[in-house]
């Protein structure tokens, strides 16, 4: 199994670009599989991270097609052999049977004010399972750790708890429903029942994944109502409100509704910024803290794809074998942050501004020439010329077909007041904040 290496990266060759190849593929100095295990030999921590985000997927699809068996995969970082990196709930699986991902820890959470609510009612429910908080509702957006919490409780009972390991089950809720279609299948739903009913904490990430399955529906009812009515501890994740869940069971709502329903928001700057400072110190390098403000503040608010923004500038560095400054950062980041910006359109502009203004979006491009209307109008034009990359001829179109002369007129004349008039340009900055960051 010697050149597997060279007929691995053959493989990958030709499923990434030519630029990832170079950067994340060569430099993988030894593939090696037996046994069911793929083993990489990667320069550093940071690459290794990289890797698994990014690669690893396809290097154990590459390896499948081989040799027709899934394989796990390991890492060498450096000299030395690292524990697998484990991601996915589906992964960790295979992987690890019945054990959480070891990463997600209340330790290793960052408490601010977006997410101090969910973390207590994780706490407490994981000191006190079935007694203070049942069921636990835990919802937010993508990337903000929901996952992270739900292993974190799991994490801490199997490490302080009373409770049997074996009576802690722990599945996404498209587990749940494949489970379920294969006992129906295999007939199988007295053992499905069974196992389930006998649990004493039942984790559910990802609920809002049985919305509009009625059979799933119904046979989570039934394994909730057993669970709750021996005060077992139930918690689920879902990505929206019970409400907001379409096609969700009225009657599955109002049990999610008896408990605490606790929520996750974006993190403010500060936190992104500890965030980032953690993950910096658990890979044991250093950060400055102008470019942890620069990642943090130009990052959108998905946790996940902060902690890539990181992980990303990490690895450039140390491939390079430099330190981490803003100059990298800029260099690494620069065109992912700028493609961020070129999103922003006339169109949203025109809407925003006329929203603030409380005008209709047809009179930003009427010709009315009556100030409460051609303020708000010069003050869109004005920051769709800042903003977005369109010509003045382009804009101009925008604006029901304006000449370039009343672009720049426009533009002109905004800069000049803002120069002025103190509580315009208060607007106008509050403005372009508001269309920055949606
Ligand atoms: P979700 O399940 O809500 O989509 P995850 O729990 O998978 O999000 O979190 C995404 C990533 O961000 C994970 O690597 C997680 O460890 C990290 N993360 C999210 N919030 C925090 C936080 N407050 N402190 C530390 N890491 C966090
Ligand atoms: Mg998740």
């Amino acid at each position: 199994m010697d050149d597997i290496s060279a007929q691995i990266k053959a493989r990958l060759a030709h499923m990434v670009d030519q630029d990832n190849f170079r950067t994340w593929i060569e430099p993988i100095s030894s593939i090696t599989y037996s046994d069911g295990t793929i083993m990489l030999s990667v320069p550093n921590a940071f690459f290794r991270d990289w890797v698994v985000q990014n690669f690893e997927v396809l290097i154990r699809a590459s390896v499948f097609e081989m040799t027709q068996a899934d394989a796990r995969v390991q890492y060498v970082v450096g000299k030395h052999e690292t524990r697998p990196a484990i991601k996915s709930a589906a992964v960790r699986k295979q992987i690890l049977p019945g054990l959480f991902n070891p990463r997600y820890v209340f330790e290793t959470f960052v408490v601010g004010a977006s997410n101090q609510f969910a973390n207590a009612a994780c706490l407490a429910v994981s000191h006190n399972p079935g007694k203070v908080y049942n069921p636990l509702f835990i919802y937010g957006g993508v990337g903000l750790g929901k996952t992270h919490l739900l292993n974190a409780i799991g994490n801490f009972l199997l490490s302080h708890g009373p409770v049997d390991p074996n009576r802690i089950s722990f599945t996404t809720a498209e587990e749940f429903t494949n489970e379920l279609i294969n006992s129906l299948r295999y007939e199988k739903m007295d053992d499905f029942r069974n196992r389930y009913r006998k649990m004493d904490v039942l984790l559910i990430d990802d609920i809002q994944f049985i919305a509009g399955k009625e059979r799933t529906q119904a046979e989570f009812f039934h394994t909730f109502n057993a669970l709750y009515d021996n005060t077992k501890q139930i918690v689920v994740t879902s990505d929206k409100f019970p409400r907001d869940i379409v096609n969700f069971e009225e009657r599955l709502r109002s049990r999610f509704e008896w408990g605490l329903i606790a929520d996750i928001q974006p993190p403010d700057l500060e936190t992104k910024v500890a965030i980032l400072n953690k993950k910096a110190e658990l890979e044991n390098v250093s950060l400055p803290q102008d470019v942890a403000f620069y990642l943090a503040s130009n990052v959108e608010h998905n946790v996940r794809v902060l902690e890539g923004s990181l992980v990303r500038v990490g690895a450039f560095a140390s491939l390079h074998n430099v330190s981490i400054t803003m100059e990298l950062a800029k260099e690494v980041m620069g065109h992912i942050i700028k493609d961020k910006k070129r999103e922003i359109t006339v169109d949203a502009i025109i809407k925003e501004v006329a929203l603030h203004f409380a005008i209709k979006t047809s009179d930003m491009k009427s010709d009315r020439r009556i100030k409460s209307i051609m303020l708000p109008r010069q003050v869109a034009i004005y920051l769709s010329r800042k903003l977005t990359d369109n010509s003045l001829v382009g804009i101009g179109e925008k604006f029901g077909g304006k000449d370039h002369a009343t672009v720049i007129h426009s533009v002109k004349k905004i800069e000049e007041e803002m120069k002025v008039k103190k509580e315009l340009k208060e607007t106008v900055e509050k403005l372009e904040r508001k269309i920055k960051s949606t």
